[in-house]
């Protein structure tokens, strides 16, 4: 069993570095966003792409089990997006986003976003060819979430604490929740954010011109 996901693992990183290798070349920045279904990923998205479409290209990849909602919500924004369907699969895994790449017209130089499958924990274990994973946090759930999938917050670089806009409303204590996600990852950037409101988005949208601008120096370095 354990060989099995071994061969499994391997074979999706080989196809992961052909996908990175794309994306240096073309100069885009991946983010793979991951969370637990309903913590407001498509619509911090969406919020997202809005800052972001005037001054950049934005492509965007969706991964659901079924439906092309969230790929159409997307497209509303103006921005190309890609929906994969993975039936029974709970994860996108980079064969899928290297397929997925070769079908899109990628730009030179810009964001990609991958909105995985709502699910904490195999995507995790999938390199997708992406810069960093995002991992979505939002204030409905718990704050030992980090804790129980420390696999997760352990992958991503980023945790984004979503739906803060209703913290009036619910019993959440974000300083439980963050002090969690660091003794499982103490190096993770966090930002307390609302798609609903745009609270926090300034800070949010700072690193992602950040992480665009180092790419670009790198590349344009050799
Ligand atoms: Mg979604
Ligand atoms: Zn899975």
């Amino acid at each position: 069993m354990v060989a099995i996901e071994q061969n499994i693992l391997a074979k999706n990183d080989g196809y992961a570095e052909q996908n990175r290798a794309l994306l240096r070349e073309r100069r885009i920045f991946a983010l793979n966003l991951v969370s637990s279904p309903g913590s407001g990923k498509t619509t911090l998205l969406v919020r997202t792409i809005e800052a972001l479409r005037s001054r950049c290209p934005v492509t965007v990849i969706e991964g659901d089990q079924q439906t092309a909602n969230d790929a159409e919500r997307i497209r509303a924004t103006g921005v190309p997006a890609l929906q994969i369907n993975t039936g029974k699969g709970c994860h996108l895994d980079a064969h899928m986003v290297g397929a997925a790449l070769r079908e899109m017209k990628l730009p030179q130089q810009g964001f990609l976003f991958i909105e995985n499958v709502g699910n904490l924990v195999c995507p995790a274990a999938f390199d997708l060819g992406e810069a960093h994973k995002v991992a979505i946090l939002s204030v409905t759930e718990g704050e030992d979430k980090p804790l129980k999938y420390p696999d997760m917050f352990l992958a991503a670089d980023v945790m984004l604490l979503n739906k803060c806009d209703l913290l009036p409303y619910v019993r959440f204590d974000v300083e439980l929740a963050v002090a969690n996600a660091l003794r499982v990852n103490p190096t993770l950037a966090v930002f307390q954010v609302s798609a609903e409101t745009g609270q926090g988005f300034d800070d949010w949208l700072a690193w992602l011109d950040s992480g665009l601008a180092a790419l670009a120096l790198t590349a344009a370095s050799g």
